[in-house]
């Protein structure tokens, strides 16, 4: 399949990713997964309301790799009425926002992103996390940064009950 004409005048392409996902208190039988962030497993007391794995951050990076190509979002492409997306592991998202780039010519300049949480650290996983997203992003950790931020104590993100994500990344002639 060739590149289509219309992606031909121009040398990148910026993509934004945002998503949230509630964080509700984990219960025998109730709502929430455990909470993954970037493929990284924390150790909460909380964790995401979601029909997959509730990774926020691979959410975020999948929709921003998929916006740059113009392409239908995670939720078109993974609907979660969808069974088969039932706890799926978020990597399989962020896998086919690659392949599809790929498949039109382009590949990962860079991406950077912001969690924001306030009730754990990210800092002590930020490295995993960019090895996570470095290989499924096919480019070396140097091209990846992912920053934690707190909400201060502000709204519901403030209060712990829910994890926000803001992904940009640049697409180059691939
Ligand atoms: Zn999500």
């Amino acid at each position: 399949m060739g590149t289509p004409k219309a992606q031909n005048d121009t040398h990148f392409l910026v993509g934004h990713g945002y998503d949230l996902h509630r964080l509700e208190f984990h219960a025998p039988g109730g709502p929430a997964r455990p909470l993954v962030l970037g493929g990284v497993k924390f150790p909460h007391n909380r964790g995401p309301v979601a029909h997959s794995d509730g990774d926020a951050l691979y959410h975020a990076v999948t929709d921003a790799i998929l916006g740059a190509l113009g392409q239908p979002d995670i939720g078109q492409l993974f609907p979660d009425t969808d069974p088969r997306h039932e706890a799926q592991d978020s990597a399989v998202f962020v896998g086919e926002a690659v392949k599809r780039m790929k498949d039109l010519g382009w590949r990962v300049g860079n991406m950077d992103a912001t969690v924001i949480l306030e009730t754990a650290k990210v800092g002590p996983v930020k490295s995993q996390m960019r090895a996570n997203l470095a290989r499924l992003l096919e480019v070396p950790e140097s091209r990846v940064n992912v920053k934690g931020k707190t909400h201060e104590g502000v709204d519901a993100v403030g209060e712990g009950r829910a994890v926000e994500v803001h992904a940009v990344v640049v697409l180059v002639r691939g």
